[in-house]
């Protein structure tokens, strides 16, 4: 196997990988290892260029960095990309390179589950390298999605205490963009709690389920954004805020579980300056990671797992009280607490 170290500056390690007889190849980022190892999970895709490929994986690490951060976890951040197409490209011999690349870091990453990628990949990872998490043994880490609803669930509520100034979600009307794996379980949390629920989703089986099983209100995905509700929840796909929807919004509350939920970063700005609280979306959505932490580690338990994400709550309380304080947005609030737990772990290093 080839490793060619690519210098990239702000960056700890990247490396591509190739292998010729098994067709890897690979990057592996890590961002800023501060903290611990880089972690973060490994994406195949079928990138167009290998440039295309690194910024991917440039982008995805430092996301990490910040994400690990704040989720209270000893781990830097780190992402790996493999180039290829995962449903007729990606094969076990490839996955057992990608093993001995991630072993030849020597624990400097850690790798995981993400796009293109499951369990069983995993597994074969595993053959050749214990620097894995992401795989379910006995009742250890398992299927994020409960977990990253709960983390969610929590995060609204702290968010209605910040911008309502109410502790109950009774009554309260909450929009989901989204009913999958995290939006359905999030949907019968908030349910529990006595809001009343709009869902949107393209596939209409999801929808009649939510309807069903909750008494939720349907609209049009396009239409979700705009409905007229206190809390808008994207748990679809990214970019759903963006110079478009922006001004539909009637919620006065965006969390949920969609990674990059702002199309542009201008879009923290705009929503603070009208009035909108955001809910970052890397300290919400960050259960999955503290699970595999927590696997890492050695110190999965579910107690253990539903205290670090009620502590989701609390952290995000924080980030509000501080953007309230200082009339800034709360995503640049995220990222400046974020880089002060680095910092404070760089000065006790
Ligand atoms: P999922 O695939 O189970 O659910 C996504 C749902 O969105 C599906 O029901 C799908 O039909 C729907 N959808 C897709 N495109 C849509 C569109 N254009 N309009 C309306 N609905 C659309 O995924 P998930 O695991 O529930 O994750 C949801 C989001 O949360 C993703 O952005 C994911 O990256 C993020 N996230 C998930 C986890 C986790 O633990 N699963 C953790 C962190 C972040």
């Amino acid at each position: 196997m080839k490793a060619e170290e690519i210098a990239v500056e702000g960056w700890r390690k990247v490396v591509r990988f190739r292998d010729g007889e098994s067709g890897l190849d690979a990057i592996v980022a890590v961002h800023d290892a501060t903290l611990g190892p880089g972690c973060g999970g490994c994406r195949i895709r079928a990138y167009e260029t290998p440039e295309a490929a690194l910024d991917d994986v440039k982008r995805l690490s430092r996301g990490m960095t910040f994400k690990n951060a704040l989720g209270g976890i000893p781990f830097g951040g780190g992402k790996a990309v493999i180039i290829a197409d995962p449903k007729t490209q990606k094969t076990p011999e490839m996955m057992r390179a990608f093993g001995r690349a991630v072993e030849s870091l020597d624990g400097l990453y850690y790798t995981a589950e993400d796009s293109g990628v499951d369990e069983r990949d995993m597994e074969i990872v595993r053959s050749e390298t214990k620097f894995v998490a992401g795989i379910r043994e006995k009742d250890v880490g398992g299927n994020p999605s409960p977990f990253t609803a709960r983390g969610v669930w929590r995060g609204v509520q702290a968010a209605v205490r910040a911008r309502l100034g109410r502790d109950s979600l009774d009554g309260l009307r909450v929009a989901i963009l989204g009913v999958g794996a995290v939006g359905m379980a999030l949907a019968e949390l908030l349910h529990r709690d006595g809001a009343k629920l709009v869902v949107a989703d393209i596939n209409e089986t999801s929808v009649r389920q939510a309807v069903e099983r909750f008494g939720a209100a349907s609209v049009s995905p396009d239409a979700c954004v705009a409905a007229d509700v206190d809390i808008f929840s994207p748990c679809a796909l990214g970019g759903s805020i963006n110079t478009e929807t922006i001004d539909l919004l009637k919620a006065k509350i965006v969390a949920g579980a969609a990674n990059n939920q702002l199309l542009t970063p201008d879009m923290d700005a705009a929503l603070h300056q009208r009035g909108v609280l955001y809910a970052p979306d890397y300290v919400i959505n960050a259960a999955g990671v503290i699970s595999v932490g927590l696997e890492i580690l050695g110190e999965w338990s579910q107690d253990e797992l539903t205290r670090r994400i009620d502590a989701i709550g609390p952290r995000l309380s924080a980030i509000f009280e501080r953007s309230a304080k200082s009339g800034r947005a709360t995503g640049e609030i995220a990222d400046e607490m974020a880089l002060e737990v680095i910092a404070n772990g760089k000065k006790a290093a």
